[in-house]
């Protein structure tokens, strides 16, 4: 089968403390187009043919080595869509040509306090599609039954790879953040899970204010089309506090930001495995006092995605893409690091 692998890690130089690294440009071409063995469904698990698989931020995390693939060459990539084409025994959820999705939780133990307690997210041994199994950048993947979902009719393959990551994630750091109807919500970056995550908050009465890096743009464009009631900078002041906000930006900065202009007794919610650099020295009166809360989000578990997919129909969500051949994985990953993407890029694999 045909993949896309990433072979080696590009390090990035980090010039001191606070640089910021996102807009550097790759040093190469992180990604090779390679032939690969197709998998064989092992018991348990169904083998995807790959039509759709949409390109995150995660990734460049895994190319410039802030996060550490264990094996390489990686397939990345986990926001798959494709149909089911063989089964390996004892598999009982689907059958061959069933249309389904997997997320970026590729398996965990399944027996410990975490995976136990519904919080599998948080497992030891945690395993995540794209960085420690292959991922999404190629024809086929082969994945546990109980780690795949149903795609609901409402989308096309393009449209569902977003929400498997980016509308997932959003949707956990939505219920993190404690959001509630008529509530204020702050959004820090406008990027492909802001964008979905800005859809659900409308849909619960919210009121929903969004900052990026620069004060207008095409990314303050979507969210005015999709609802938000304010658009500004990162540093800018909004016209009102905010009881809850969440920091979808890979840097430092809108962290201090988002907790400066909580309104008392809010949560900052962080959704980034990675930041690319340090959060700025937080103020303990400003930034913390009067029960502000900040706290991360740490992967998704099959109830997030189960749970978002069935709402994303209910909803009837429309994830905004920009479709790209597989072979073109590298430039969407540039242009991903410049903020060049309007919503969410997706490969398109046949
Ligand atoms: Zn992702
Ligand atoms: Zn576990």
């Amino acid at each position: 089968m045909k993949a896309m692998v990433l072979k080696e890690i590009c390090e990035i130089e980090v010039k001191g403390l606070g640089q910021r690294q996102f807009d550097l440009p790759f040093k190469k071409e992180p990604l090779e187009i390679v032939e690969l063995p197709k998998p064989v469904p092992e018991p348990g698990q169904v083998l995807v043919r790959i039509s759709a698989c949409g390109v995150c931020h995660t990734e460049l995390d895994e190319i410039e080595g802030r996060l550490s693939p264990p094996v390489l060459p990686l397939v990345p990539g986990h926001e798959i869509v494709g149909r089911v084409e063989a089964l390996g025994s004892n598999v009982t959820r689907f059958r061959k040509r069933d249309r389904v999705g997997i997320a970026w939780i590729y398996s965990s133990c399944g027996v410990c306090k975490f995976c136990l307690g519904g919080f599998e997210n948080l497992c030891d041994e945690f395993r995540a599609t794209g960085l420690d199994a292959n991922g999404g950048y190629g024809q086929y993947i082969a994945v546990n039954e109980n780690f795949a979902y149903p795609i609901p009719e409402n989308f096309t393959d393009s449209q569902a790879a977003p929400l498997l990551c980016a509308g997932v994630i959003g949707y956990r750091a939505l219920r993190l953040s404690g959001l509630e109807q008529g509530q204020t919500l702050g959004i820090y970056g406008f990027g492909a899970s802001a964008h979905i995550a800005i859809q659900v908050a409308k849909y619960w009465g919210c009121k929903v204010f969004v900052f990026s890096r620069k004060a207008s743009g095409h990314h303050q464009d979507l969210a005015i089309r999709l609802g938000a009631d304010w658009v500004g900078a990162t540093k800018d002041i909004p016209p009102e506090r905010l009881d809850c906000a969440i920091d979808f930006t890979p840097i430092g900065e809108p962290v201090r930001q988002a907790l400066r202009n909580l309104e008392k007794g809010g949560r900052v919610i962080v959704n980034a495995i990675r930041k690319s650099d340090f959060i700025p020295e937080l103020e303990y009166t400003e930034h913390l006092w009067h029960e502000k809360e900040l706290k991360s989000v740490a992967n998704v578990t099959r109830q997030d995605a189960r749970e978002f997919l069935s709402l994303a129909a209910e909803i009837g969500i429309a994830p905004e893409v920009q479709e790209f051949r597989l072979e073109q994985a590298n430039q969407v990953l540039a242009m991903l690091k410049q903020g060049k993407i309007r919503g969410a890029g997706v490969l398109l694999i046949s």
